[in-house]
């Protein structure tokens, strides 16, 4: 899969450098591109944001150099092309999953009070938030797209499988896990887990998923919250 990123600020991606996404590009799992808004910037100054027509609070990202950047991206047309934006539809697993099977997808991140609507007509398949709530920029967002979405992709994990019975894959929350020591701080891993019958390891664990589930997150069950 290839990911280009469009951003004015792309110092601001270094983690994606590092840990299992730093490992996945160099063996070609993952190809991500960082494209620099600003270099596409026709005005002497470089300029990238303006006033909004109408007024408002702060300033708006214009859409000349946004839309040259998008359209210098080699195979742009085919590429699903986001806008990170807090108008989006909600971020979850199952669109991480959906995306992870894009050939080719390209980002972008909004900044200042984001960008010139007509680039979202022009060019943009789909806007996506990634909560309720509102950030600086599209950096951050788009980050954690890339990182959820690369776990589906093989070679990026040691193993594909470990996504199967996580937070949200099933439509349960995971259950309690524990490593060593067996004792810390005087509480104990329960009994079930060392007790070698693999039967029942995986029956306590569903009927903990279930537990937590319904106490944190009920409508994952189609329980009311
Ligand atoms: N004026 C915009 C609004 O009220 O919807 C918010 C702009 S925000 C300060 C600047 C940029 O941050 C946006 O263009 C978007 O790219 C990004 N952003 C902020 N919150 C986000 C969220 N929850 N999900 C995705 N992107 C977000």
């Amino acid at each position: 899969m290839r990911i280009d990123i469009l951003t004015l600020f792309p110092e601001m991606f270094a983690p994606l450098q590092t840990s299992l996404l730093g490992k996945a590009q160099d063996k070609n799992a993952l190809e991500i591109n960082l494209i620099n808004i600003r270099d596409f910037s026709k005005d002497k100054h470089k300029k990238c944001d303006d006033y909004t027509f109408g007024g408002g609070n702060g300033m708006l990202m214009t859409p000349q150099p946004i839309y040259d950047a998008i359209t210098s991206i080699k195979g742009y047309k085919r590429a699903y092309k986001i806008y990170m934006s807090p108008k989006g539809i909600t971020y979850n697993q199952e669109k991480a999953k959906t995306l992870s099977q894009k050939k080719h997808i390209i980002i972008l991140c909004g900044h200042y009070e984001g960008i010139d609507e007509r680039i979202i007509d022009l060019l943009i398949d789909e806007e996506i938030s990634i909560g309720d709530y509102v950030l600086t920029g599209g950096e951050i967002p788009a980050m954690a797209v890339v990182d959820s979405l690369s776990r589906y992709i093989d070679g990026v994990l040691g193993d594909i499988n470990s996504t199967e019975d996580e937070s949200f894959s099933n439509g349960l929350l995971e259950y309690p896990q524990y490593t060593r020591p067996q004792e810390f701080m005087g509480l104990k891993v329960p009994d079930v887990l060392v007790s070698g019958d693999h039967q029942k390891v995986d029956q306590w664990r569903k009927e903990q998923s279930i537990k937590i589930t319904k106490k944190r997150r009920p409508e994952l069950i189609g329980e009311g919250k």
